[in-house]
């Protein structure tokens, strides 16, 4: 769970990529940092915490030039501490080189033990670092040489921004697990994990990244503002400002079906789709899989709404935002040493009661992790004077533990890996519960072309979830020879 930001070509490169990241929030709340360029020179500016409160005028200030990338963690791999915020940057003898990394690697702690046997010193935990001691080490001769050698001895989820004091290069994982688009801002490009952060900035839309697709910019000696074709901007080959390769081995794409269900911005446009409008069909179809004689659709906000309507509409029961969310609640608060009914969760939401009393309620939610936040909210909710309390999710159960970068708790603390639906409905205290099916899921979301990694709903991983694969040997072999194999152009 991170997000990445990139913009090459910018008088304001790090107040855009400020911008970028604050608008990618949703992705990560635990870090976040910017790192820029300025006459040959770097510049990183990292910190615990949220955009808004991370940057000041000053430290952007720090942060000169026209090419930035930033970005924002909520740790799946390595612990919550300032060593781990990204971009890490390091100095190697290509000169130096920022990174940022959205997805988790599977086999990070095997390459990682090798190196240390070698005498690698780490400063982090968190596996991006060893992304960089594999580009370090690369026999390669230039940057983007030695990151395509590096990221192929890699397994697993990568959406990566990068840069050098004269390149900024970006890649996305040949399975496409984690979305990363490119677009363009008078005369700059810019890179995002989701497009929401662009619609902030102004910037327009020009394309997902392709699995498997690296793309290099150049300073280039263009005046400022001159046009760039970006209709010619394809993948796999040189389009006008940057170069684009392909250069590992091709893979089925697999993108995550959890960023469509549940983690994306509703306003972004996910691999070729709306999100919001997937969400909306997620709930339309749960609708007619699972209906149910009801009074009253109430959504769990805010992953619930837009699958709310779209079973409301599916059902004719009426939608009413009876649930209200504190969008202003930290991570953690202090109870009085009296407790309060239902304070845990009453912290977060409150329920409308003249909107619930006596009446029979459809909650929609878009998930169920642990179950507990659902059964808190169905006490809640029957607390509100709620005749019967009917639960529909608009995912399938979820069984198996995220590898590729979604933050989700061991398989012992998944609720539905552990406990048949009918064990589930009477532990969350519910009248009836239903999931949507992974075949109503699948429907819901095929409208573009991605394939889908569904592992969380099926346990059915796209990788060997291999950190006991054996990596000493891979790690010193000549550049050209390493498993993925790799053409470049
Ligand atoms: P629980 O079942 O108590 O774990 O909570 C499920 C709720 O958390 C649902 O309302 C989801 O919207 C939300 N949720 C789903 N996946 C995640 C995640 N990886 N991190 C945080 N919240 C999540």
């Amino acid at each position: 769970m991170c997000g990445v930001f990139g913009i090459m070509g910018h008088p304001e490169a790090s107040r855009i990529a400020y911008l970028g990241l604050y608008a990618l929030q949703h992705r990560g709340q635990e870090s976040g940092g910017i790192a820029s360029v300025d006459a040959g020179a770097m510049f990183v500016e990292r910190g615990m915490g949220q955009v808004a409160d991370l940057f000041t005028e000053a430290c952007l200030d720090r942060l000169p030039g026209r090419s930035a990338i930033g970005h924002i963690r909520y740790s799946t791999s390595g612990s919550s501490r300032l060593q781990n915020a990204q971009p890490i940057r390091i100095e190697s003898r290509r000169g130096a080189i920022a990174l940022g990394h959205n997805g988790n690697l599977v086999n990070a702690q095997a390459l990682r033990k090798a190196l240390e046997d070698n005498g690698a010193i780490f400063s982090s935990t968190s596996d991006t670092e060893v992304v960089l001691h594999l580009f370090a080490r690369s026999t390669e001769e230039i940057v983007e040489d030695a990151l395509v050698d590096a990221l192929g001895r890699v397994q697993g989820a990568h959406a990566i921004t990068a840069l050098t004091p004269t390149q900024l290069l970006a890649a996305r994982d040949p399975y496409g697990f984690r979305p990363l688009s490119i677009g363009h801002l008078e005369g700059a490009w810019v890179l995002a994990s989701e497009t929401c952060a662009f619609d902030l900035i102004g910037a327009e839309f020009v394309r997902d990244l392709e699995p498997g697709e690296v793309i290099v910019l150049s300073q280039d000696a263009r005046a400022e503002g001159e046009a760039i074709d970006i209709v010619a901007a394809g993948a796999g080959g040189a389009a006008a400002g940057y170069v684009s390769h392909l250069p590992w081995a091709k893979q089925a794409r697999k993108s995550c079906i959890f960023e469509q269900v549940y983690f994306a911005r509703p306003d972004s446009r996910l691999y070729g789709d709306s999100v919001m409008q997937a969400r909306k069909r997620m709930g339309s179809t749960l609708g007619a899989e699972a209906p149910v004689e009801a009074d009253v659709v109430v959504p769990v906000p805010d992953g619930g709404v837009y699958a709310a309507q779209g079973y409301s509409e599916a059902t004719g029961i009426p939608f009413e935002l009876a649930l209200i969310r504190n969008h202003y609640v930290g991570r953690t608060f202090i109870e009085p040493r009296q407790s309060i009914r239902h304070f845990g969760v009453k912290v977060k939401l409150n329920p409308v009661e003249s909107l619930i009393k006596g009446r029979r309620v459809v909650l929609v939610d878009d998930s169920i992790v642990r179950g507990t936040t659902s059964a808190k909210i169905v006490e809640m909710v029957r607390a509100a004077g709620a005749a019967e309390v009917h639960v529909r999710i608009s995912s399938p159960p979820y069984v198996s533990s995220c590898h590729y970068g979604i933050d989700t708790p061991r398989r012992e603390d998944l609720i539905a890996a552990n406990l048949s639906l009918e064990e589930v409905r009477e532990r969350i205290g519910a009248d009836t519960l239903a999931y949507l099916s992974l075949d109503g899921l699948r429907q819901t979301v095929t409208s573009g072309e991605a394939e889908y990694c569904t592992a969380c709903f099926t346990g059915d991983y796209p990788t060997p979830l291999s950190d006991e694969l054996s990596t000493q040997m891979e790690l010193f072999t000549p550049a050209g020879a390493g498993p993925a194999g790799r053409e470049i152009g």
